[in-house]
């Protein structure tokens, strides 16, 4: 017998299978690391500040027997402004879109009111609930168990996984048991996507992801960055792109360009060559500052950011 007909006869035994995959929990649980982990690419960036995420950030995974599609949420909290408001619906509002939902908990925290608010949205969800309690590598075995327990209290009959997104310790089994969770489905994305971001969002992701690593205390959060020029010169293998980082107050400014702009230049070094790593060829970057003062609060700006 032909070994095409032997591989006919085994996708005939299992089917394909596909569907959406939300990750959900508290800032900084580590939901945006999971994701890069799952799909060995950086789609999402990752700082250690809580609320880096703002967006949904889509990536997929495809393999010879399913295709699984996650989508990274910002946290879900409560929330002051009209921008973290924004960023809590669209949190919530994943939830009933998807086939499963990956509950991202860190193993070190106590079991809150937020987490108790959670697992109530969740317990009325359609979707199947894997618990994940994240960053094992960072607590003793001990402590687990009482976790588990208290989390199969909250929401029975769920399956719970401790597992370390940073590590990759218990990945491979929560893949496979996402993977059976899934319905039958066909491949909605080709082979080669891992994300459904463009080239630009992520440019400016990657800037605001430095101006949150670079900076510190409420600097980063006043932060937006918009790109006004993403453009290829085939001829000389280089993509032009030129950035604004908006800022909501005055005395923002001059610590976002630092002494004779040493920190939008450092800023501008990191954020370039990992642009060129995921472009795969020379950006030459520049990178304006601009004082933006009620951007967080001002529903057309939000929207031209995609919120
Ligand atoms: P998010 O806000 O939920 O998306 O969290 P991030 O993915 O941005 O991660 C927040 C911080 O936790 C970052 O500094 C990560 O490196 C760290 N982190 C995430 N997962 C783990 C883990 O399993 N172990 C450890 N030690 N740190 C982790
Ligand atoms: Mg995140």
């Amino acid at each position: 017998m032909s070994k095409a007909s032997d591989k006919e006869r085994d996708t005939e035994k299992t089917p394909f299978r596909s569907g959406y995959v939300a990750i959900v929990g508290r800032p900084n649980v580590g939901k945006s690391t999971l994701l890069n982990q799952l799909l060995g690419e950086k789609v999402a960036i990752v700082t250690p500040k809580p609320q880096t995420t703002r967006n949904r950030v889509t990536g997929i995974r495809t393999t010879a027997e399913s295709q699984m599609i996650f989508i990274d949420t910002p946290g879900i909290h409560q929330a002051r402004s009209l921008m973290n408001r924004r960023m809590v619906d669209i949190a919530l509002q994943t939830l009933h879109e998807v086939d499963a939902v990956l509950w991202l908990l860190d193993s070190r925290g106590r079991i809150g009111n937020e987490d108790e608010n959670i697992a109530g949205i969740l317990a009325g969800s359609k979707s199947r609930i894997f618990i994940l309690l994240n960053k094992i590598d960072l607590i003793s075995k001990g402590k687990l168990l009482p976790l588990i327990q208290r989390c199969s209290e909250m929401l029975p009959e769920k399956e719970i996984v401790p597992i370390s997104a940073l590590k990759g310790e218990n990945l491979p089994l929560l893949l496979e048991l996402i993977e059976k969770s899934l319905p039958e489905g066909p491949k909605y994305f080709s082979e080669g996507h891992f994300t459904d971001q463009s080239e630009r969002f992520m440019a400016a992701e990657i800037i605001r992801e430095k101006v949150f690593l670079l900076t510190r205390e409420e600097i980063p959060y006043g932060v937006a960055v918009t790109i006004d020029e993403f453009s290829e010169k085939q001829e000389k293998n280089l993509i032009v792109v030129k950035a604004t980082i908006h800022t909501a107050r005055d005395a923002h400014k001059p610590i976002l360009i630092g002494k004779r702009g040493v920190m939008l230049k450092e800023i501008g070094q990191q954020a370039r060559q990992e642009l060129e790593a995921l472009l795969g060829c020379r950006v030459f970057l520049e990178l304006f500052v601009r004082v933006d003062p009620d951007w967080t609060q001002d529903p057309r700006s939000l929207t031209e950011m995609g919120l």
